[in-house]
C-alpha cells in the first residue's frame, strides 16, 4: 500500500502506526489530504507530526489551524494512545503565536461535534488572534 500520508513517496511497511496507511483506514479526509500535501494550503508549521495551515476563511487577522498529520476525528476521539501529539500541538502553538507576532495574546478554540458546529471531522485547534477578539464563547 503506498502511503500518502506520513511516508510520502515511500512504500508503507506493515510497520506503519498511521491508521490511514492501512487498507482498512483508507479514507483520506480534507485535512488528511492537506497534511500530506494533496490538497494545498499556506502553511505555517510542519513536523513529523504536527501541520500548521492558515484558514481559508480567517475570522482575525492571524487564524491558523494546527492539525495532527494523523487522522483523529475530534476532541472526543482523543485517548492515552494518541494523545501524546496533542500535547505536542499544545507546544507548537506557543512557537506558532510568537513566530506571528501574537505577543498581545491570542484564542485556542477546538469545536467538537455538531452543538459547537464542527464542520470538518478532523481533529483541530484554530489559533486566532491579531485583534481584539469578542468576548462571547458562546
Ligand atoms: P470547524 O468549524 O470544523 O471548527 O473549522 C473548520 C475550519 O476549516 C473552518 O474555519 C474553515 O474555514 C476551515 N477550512 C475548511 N476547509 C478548508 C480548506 O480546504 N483549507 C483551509 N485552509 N481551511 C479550510
Ligand atoms: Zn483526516
Amino acid at each position: 500500500v503506498r502511503c500518502s500520508f506520513q511516508h510520502l513517496g515511500t512504500t508503507c511497511k506493515s510497520k506503519c502506526k498511521h491508521r490511514c496507511c492501512h487498507p482498512k483506514y483508507q479514507f483520506m479526509c480534507i485535512f488528511c489530504k492537506i497534511a500530506a500535501g494533496e490538497i494545498p494550503s499556506t502553511k505555517v508549521y510542519e513536523d513529523e507530526t504536527v501541520f500548521a495551515f492558515r484558514d481559508i476563511a480567517p475570522q482575525a487577522p492571524t487564524h491558523i489551524l494546527v492539525i495532527p498529520k494523523a487522522h483523529i476525528g475530534s476532541v472526543a476521539e482523543v485517548t492515552p494512545a494518541n494523545s501524546a501529539v496533542v500535547a505536542h500541538i499544545f507546544e507548537v502553538i506557543p512557537m506558532i503565536a510568537q513566530t506571528e507576532g501574537l505577543s498581545e495574546g491570542y484564542r485556542v478554540v477546538s469545536n467538537c461535534g455538531a452543538h459547537a458546529g464542527q464542520t470538518v471531522h478532523h481533529l483541530h485547534f484554530h489559533i486566532l488572534g491579531g485583534k481584539q477578539l469578542a468576548m462571547e464563547m458562546a
